[in-house]
């Protein structure tokens, strides 16, 4: 079964066949959207196929991706996905909030959320015959490719800026992937990384430039209607909080609601908050200013993840929230790293650029922007271990003592 149909401009609506184009609009560089056949996705799966499949990943999904099967199964690739669902009552009660949900990606293969996208990669490149699969990433989009990758026997070119922590380092170099460290930034990396796939023939998976990437990230928003909205029979509109540098985990998300209401299985969009660093603000500067021209920042946060100049896929993100009646907001590095202990503090590890979302949450209620009483999910998107330098910086340095009792209980005397 054919299920993409062909892609749309998000910028001009000029469509195309998906043989016509690879990345962005020939026109004006627009990122596209896939368009899938709803009517044959109806045809061949409901909810019930969906909700009685015994794959727990986000490959139950594949009635609504625009792949074929990817096979490899029992490798780390087919383990992607159907990530846990939190409600700490702690949480709640010091917010005030009756329902609250947390979605932590901690633990995908490579523990971010970006597996999602290059886990789809790995299964488009197998399609097209691709043999080489580049990427440009401040850490975890290349974490991701260069795992899922050497799950699938696949080959893949890494660029990385310099600076990126170095536990993600570590982990792509582990993965076996060409890892390639540019003396430049994030941005200096992409550039190059399209570059490197003209001149070489490589399939490149740059963020807000491959068309797919959103297409593996919208399985979250497939996973948040399954397991919450259906799952736990949500009231009203649920409140969903992303943290957002290039802007497309957020692009994807939305467009796996807006894929499941046009085949008719969820009956209200829920409402996208995207959720940036005052360090890193593109895209909230526009939605601010009431504007849908992006113009790009010297970014600075400390949230490497989302440390963007000039984000890929900004319109599609700042429509996101305008289009769903959510908003943009905007945190200081502060709060994103009170929001790592907080989270700590009921026993998830988040890195700062997924506790950022957490700080929105924050943000937002004292903003009035939302009210507690609405049943709200925060998306985590990557593990703590991937900065245990933020991680440090948060939770402070822990005390040093002789190894006998007189010191400890010095140590409590004086603790008090
Ligand atoms: C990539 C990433 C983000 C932001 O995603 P964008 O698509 O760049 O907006 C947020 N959190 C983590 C952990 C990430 O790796
Ligand atoms: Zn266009």
């Amino acid at each position: 079964m054919q299920k993409a149909i062909g892609y749309q401009c998000s910028l001009c609506q000029t469509r195309y066949g998906l043989d016509e184009v690879t990345y962005t609009c020939p026109k004006d560089d627009g990122v596209l959207d896939v368009l899938l056949d709803l009517e044959a996705i109806n045809r061949a799966a409901s909810p019930q196929t969906i909700f009685d499949s015994t794959d727990r990943s986000m490959w139950r999904y594949l009635p609504l991706l625009p792949v074929s099967d990817p096979g490899h199964t029992g490798t780390p690739l087919r383990s992607v996905g159907w990530t846990p669902v939190y409600r700490p009552p702690q949480l709640a009660a010091a917010l005030g909030m009756k329902s609250l949900w947390l979605k932590d990606e901690s633990g995908n293969p490579s523990a971010s959320f970006k597996d999602r996208a290059s886990a789809l990669l790995i299964a488009r490149a197998a399609e097209i015959g691709a043999e080489v699969i580049v990427t440009a990433s401040t850490g975890n989009a290349g974490a991701a490719l260069a795992g899922m990758a050497a799950a699938a026997g696949q080959k893949a070119v890494i660029f990385a800026p310099k600076t990126a922590p170095p536990a993600k380092v570590a982990q792509l170099l582990v993965f076996g992937s060409e890892v390639i460290l540019v003396d430049g930034n994030y941005d200096d990396a992409v550039a190059l990384a399209v570059a490197a796939a003209d001149e070489y023939g490589w399939y490149c998976r740059n963020t807000g430039y491959n068309p797919f990437t959103a297409e593996g990230k919208k399985t979250a928003a497939l996973e948040i209607w399954e397991q919450v909205i259906v799952g736990s029979q949500v009231k009203g509109r649920l409140n969903v909080f992303v943290s957002v540098g290039d802007g497309n985990i957020i692009s994807g998300v939305h467009k796996g609601f807006r894929d499941l209401h046009a085949l008719g299985w969820l009956e209200e969009m829920p409402r996208i908050f995207g959720v940036q660093s005052s360090g890193s603000a593109a895209i909230a500067n526009a939605y601010l200013a009431g504007t849908e021209e992006i113009k790009p920042v010297s970014a600075t946060t400390l949230a490497d993840s989302i440390s963007v100049d000039m984000p890929s896929d900004g319109l599609r993100a700042l429509r996101a929230a305008t289009q769903t009646g959510g908003a943009y907001v905007v945190v200081e590095d502060e709060a994103i790293l009170a929001g790592i202990s907080a989270l700590g503090r009921v026993g998830i590890f988040s890195e700062p650029a997924a506790s950022t979302a957490y700080a929105g949450l924050v943000k937002a209620l004292a903003d009035g922007l939302i009210s507690p009483d609405e049943p709200t999910l925060v998306l985590l998107t990557g593990s703590g271990l991937k900065d245990v330098r933020a991680a440090m910086q948060a939770a402070g340095e822990a005390p040093v003592i002789a190894p006998n009792l007189q010191s400890l209980n010095e140590f409590f005397a004086k603790k008090g």
